[in-house]
């Protein structure tokens, strides 16, 4: 249901209208969808992806985004079980899987997630057991004055833009929630991502190298790596250092 939820925020936010009203309707005959075709992941297998009335396909993106969600939900359930831990990081993984599809689409990390979701993190800092309300700010400046740093220096060298300003606020909020040494790790591990999905990109489509790629998607999924891999690594890394 947080999925589904999910996927109208995916659809409105960009186009600033209400994710409450009106309510869910196909985008293509505006039919208002009743409530036993709106039933996650089973309604789109049930209509086999299409609108019951204009038979229009329903976006791969609607099951996509539940299951996703759904599955994020139980691998945090396993990790967590029922807590804060797992309340809090649940909205963080949903804000992080709306993000990503927005930005794939659109380019644009809207604010309305980003900024609320600072706030969120740094209130959550005093339930999680992981991390102190120290930890939390250090992880909020650090995030978001790296990245700023980055995006000024390379407009000042290059005179165009090269980060956009959503992806700062974004790593901001990452480091909010799990503090400032998963901001680190981030960095790095989408780094190298991004660089060999955007140097693969390249090959594939022939791009120069002043090509586009959204960073977001892989900020994103730098942080849930650290979310649940983060303790492991950095442990690894400085046992490397005893031998
Ligand atoms: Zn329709």
């Amino acid at each position: 249901m947080i999925g589904s939820f999910l996927n109208v925020c995916i659809y409105r936010l960009p186009r600033e209208e209400s994710v409450v009203t009106p309510g869910s309707h196909c985008p293509e005959c505006q039919r208002p969808i009743r409530f036993y075709d709106n039933i996650p992941l089973a309604s789109y297998l049930i209509l086999r992806g299409k609108c019951r009335y204009c038979h229009a396909s329903i976006s791969l993106q609607y099951p996509l985004v539940e299951g996703i969600t759904a599955l994020s939900s139980l691998c945090l359930y396993i990790k967590f079980g029922l807590s804060w831990s797992y309340l809090f990081y649940f909205a963080f993984i949903s804000a992080l899987i709306a993000i990503t599809i927005i930005d794939l689409y659109h380019q644009i990390i809207p604010d309305v997630i980003s900024l609320p979701g600072i706030g969120v993190g740094l209130v959550a800092s005093f339930f999680l057991p992981r991390i102190t309300f120290l930890n939390s700010l250090i992880g909020f400046l650090l995030g978001g004055g790296t990245l700023f740093l980055v995006a000024t220096g390379y407009h000042w060298l290059f005179k165009r833009e090269g980060m956009g300003g959503g992806d700062v606020k974004l790593l901001a909020m990452i480091g909010a929630f799990l503090g400032w040494k998963a901001v680190i790790l981030t960095i790095l591990s989408s780094s190298l991502i991004g660089s060999v999905s955007g140097i693969l990109l390249m090959l594939m489509k022939g791009k120069d190298f002043k090509y586009a790629i959204p960073f977001g998607p892989f900020l994103a999924l730098g942080a849930v790596f650290s979310l649940f891999y983060g303790e492991e690594m950095i442990q690894w890394y400085l046992d490397l250092y005893h031998y």
